[in-house]
């Protein structure tokens, strides 16, 4: 890669959180049976025509301003024309030359340096419908079309190509999503489409500042197929020069299962559409009070988020960006910390335990079944010495996640109290002591590191119970010879 730098934009399709079509009244429930969510308008029939759902266009703005774009004020609808069995207006409404927003960003972490990708626009269009090739009893020889998808509303929200890693890019498509499911503007499902991406890549000599010929990448249906299918594309492209070629501008699909890119078609340019002013649909008008509305409506924000849990729980900047990704997660820490806990034993047990727990039983960040209460008070029984740390993680964490039931109680019913009475630790102390002669001379000679040792034979005697800090401290008054404070 060194002698050349990687150049990355990315469109992103969110589906906005509406009920109904952008266009018309049908439904946008997900998974319904084929074709059941079609009219007139959504089917393409001429003569039907569109009517705006105000909602879209609220929803639009809201991602807009929690992505600090601006809005403007007027903003038109344009028609794009192309033919595709899953598209039959022969044309998809969508914005273009004046979008409903512009400029904005989305800041990402990598490698401990901190940026922001500059956002180009974000426009309002309709989705296309769905083409079936296979799993039908005749795919052999028929495709099938299903156009409940049609007209679903979409804010696509285009990227300066300033993104320069896969990692960049994953960053950056992690904290997209974070922000429009925060704002409640797209539920950002990937696996139902309602968060789509499209890659495009170029790669040019590093300290040249003409773009190189792009590709653009479809069909990357998760974060870490965009990774890949860059980490693929970048590499190809740089073999190509490498070798004295040149770079095809082509639109190409990433095939996950082969892990490799396959070119789909010549990418055309914006004349092959021939756009023009959807004459069906007056200009969208966004006036200052609508705009301001939305913009007060909208909760707090990663970013926000982020810098509050630093300031005010003293977590490290990494740590509240992962527990600030996903707003439920991050009502759930600061529910711990409210309980009575310190807020970096929170984040420790919330990012690790936690979310280790949550992957295996596969849940969500919104179901959450352990109570706020019970995680801040096992930390509590390991600050106040109760319980060691080790006995927290590895038996009370997994039980009372599994079973529901406090902490205190399968304290006791394990039997998992440390021992940290001064009279009963000193008699195990005065034992070990005695026991070990050779050691103790040798500790005393300077060979300090077998205060170790020492600690040991004591949890042994103790069935691993005592409490290490305080045995720790009561060796040290054993083992150190009255004189060592002033060794002239
Ligand atoms: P379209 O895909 O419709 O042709 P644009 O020309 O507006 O749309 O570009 C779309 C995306 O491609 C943007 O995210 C932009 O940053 C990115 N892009 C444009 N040129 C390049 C390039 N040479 N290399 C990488 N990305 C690019
Ligand atoms: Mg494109
Ligand atoms: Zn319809």
């Amino acid at each position: 890669m060194s002698e050349y730098e990687a150049v990355i934009g990315l469109e992103v399709h969110a589906q906005l959180k509406t009920r109904t079509k952008i266009f018309c009244g049908c439904s946008t429930e997900f998974g319904r049976p084929a074709n059941s969510q079609t009219c007139p308008v959504c089917l393409g029939h001429p003569g039907a025509l569109p009517v705006l759902n105000r909602r879209a266009v609220e929803l639009g703005v809201r991602g807009a301003l929690a992505l600090g774009a601006e809005i403007r004020e007027r903003s038109i609808f344009a028609r794009k024309n192309y033919f595709y069995p899953d598209l039959p207006k022969g044309y998809q409404i969508s914005q273009y030359e004046e979008p409903l927003a512009e400029g904005g960003g989305v800041p990402i972490e990598c490698g401990g340096e901190a940026t922001t990708i500059r956002l180009t626009r974000l426009h309002l269009e309709e989705d296309a419908g769905k083409s079936i090739h296979d799993g039908m009893p005749d795919s052999e020889r028929a495709s099938y079309v299903d156009l409940n998808r049609s007209g679903t509303p979409l804010a696509e929200i285009v990227s300066e190509p300033e993104i320069h890693s896969p990692r960049q890019a994953y960053l950056y498509l992690q904290r997209l999503r974070s922000i429009l499911r925060y704002a409640d503007v797209c539920d950002g499902n990937m696996e139902q489409g309602s968060f789509r991406c499209d890659a495009n890549v170029s790669v040019r000599p590093i300290g040249e500042a003409k773009l190189g010929t792009r590709t653009e990448v479809k069909n990357l249906n998760s974060f870490r197929n965009v990774q890949r299918a860059l980490e693929f594309e970048l590499k190809r492209q740089i073999e190509i020069l490498r070798s004295g070629g040149q770079v095809e501008q082509q639109t190409i699909l990433w095939d996950a299962s082969a892990g490799e890119t396959r070119p789909m078609r010549g990418k055309e340019e914006a004349h092959d559409y021939r756009y023009f002013p959807e004459p069906d649909l007056p200009p969208v008008v966004c006036g200052e009070a609508f705009v301001e509305e939305i913009r007060r409506s909208l909760p707090e924000l990663p970013a926000a988020r982020k810098a509050r849990l630093v300031a005010e729980y003293g977590v490290g900047a990494d740590e509240a960006h992962q527990l600030t990704l996903e707003a439920p997660l991050a009502d759930y820490y600061e529910a711990v910390v409210r309980a009575g806990a310190g807020g970096a034993a929170v984040a420790n047990y919330v990012l690790n335990d936690l979310q280790r727990a949550q992957n295996e039983a596969r849940r969500a960040d919104d179901e959450i079944p352990l109570p706020a209460e019970h995680l801040a008070e096992l930390i509590r029984l390991v600050d106040d010495g109760t319980i060691s740390s080790s006995a927290a993680r590895q038996e009370v964490f997994p039980e009372m996640y599994a079973s529901g039931g406090s902490p205190a109680a399968i304290v006791k019913q394990k039997g998992l109290e440390q021992v940290s009475d001064e009279s009963t630790l000193q008699v195990a102390v005065e034992a070990v002591v005695a026991e070990n002669p050779d050691e103790l001379a040798k500790y005393r000679g300077g060979k300090q590191g077998l205060i170790g040792f020492f600690v040991g034979k004591v949890m042994q005697k103790t069935g691993g119970k005592a409490n290490p800090k305080e045995v720790n401290r009561l060796l040290r008054t054993h083992l150190d010879p009255p004189d060592s404070g002033d060794p002239t």
